[in-house]
């Protein structure tokens, strides 16, 4: 059998001598494993096409239930996002969390369309990657049905909570005041400006996710919520982003 689809690489991980084993999201079968034989040899016509964070048309053919790769036409390889260690340490966290996020057979357009605009944004826009990396979090959370309710104070229904915080394991929103009342659990603070982007990245049109301007103090919160936020309710942990963290210029991170 074969297909062709729309697909991004998401992981790769050498298999024997000259292959590869990859991870993609697809348009068309949402997660899949596929293997890339031979893409490590020297001119592998499929070799461009089979490296972590390429985007393009994959034909792909089933033998014995799994799927290989027969051909890859390359459309982006967001150079921009290679040629930078912070960039792409940051993006491949995004990979692996769509990774996460995504299951085999069910196509998520939103999810996929998410990763792609923010690649985009780490190779062609010029946004603190801290900007991008919360603006990723908040909205690949809410795709994952663990939108945070941002309507108000949930204990005293203000629309503008004083000081306030968002409740990690409740995803809630409240004012500092009103804090005791939403029970156990760790919450955060955010500025006013934060939580008006974090409205904007949870409530806007996609394509505008990344069109909010924030201080330095702001995007700091927000993006430490963000993180808090991901891995409270995940309940993992992401090698991907220890490493990000672990590098030490932090002068595109806006933090
Ligand atoms: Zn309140």
């Amino acid at each position: 059998m074969h297909m062709t689809t729309k697909a991004l690489v998401l992981r790769e991980v050498n298999y024997k001598e000259s292959d590869k084993i990859l991870t993609v999201l697809t348009e068309r079968e949402g997660r899949m494993t596929l293997s890339a034989r031979g893409c490590r040899r020297k001119n592998s016509p499929i070799a461009a096409g089979c490296q972590l964070l390429c985007w393009g048309e994959f034909t792909l053919y089933e033998y014995q239930g799994r799927w290989s790769v027969k051909e890859t036409a390359a459309e982006r390889l967001f150079e921009g996002v290679r040629a930078d260690l912070d960039k792409l340490a940051l993006a491949s966290y995004m990979a692996e969390a769509a990774e996460t996020l995504s299951e085999e057979g069910q196509p998520e357009p939103e999810l996929l369309a998410l990763t792609l605009n923010c690649i985009h944004a780490l190779d062609k826009l010029d946004l603190p990657l801290a900007q991008v990396k919360a603006a990723f979090e908040w909205r690949c959370m809410s795709l994952a049905g663990y939108e945070p309710q941002l309507e108000g104070c949930a204990v005293c229904g203000r629309e503008e909570p004083e000081e306030p915080r968002i409740h990690l394991g409740e995803g809630l929103l409240c004012c500092a005041a009103c804090r005791e009342k939403l029970g156990e659990g760790v919450s955060m603070p955010l500025t006013p400006a934060a939580l008006a982007a974090l409205r904007h990245i949870v409530w806007s049109d996609r394509k505008r996710i990344l069109s909010f301007r924030l201080e330095t103090e702001g995007l700091r919160l927000l993006g430490d919520a963000s993180e808090a936020y991901l891995l409270t309710r995940l309940e993992r942990g992401f090698r991907t982003l220890d490493f990000y963290k672990s590098l030490s210029s932090p002068a595109g991170k806006g933090n």
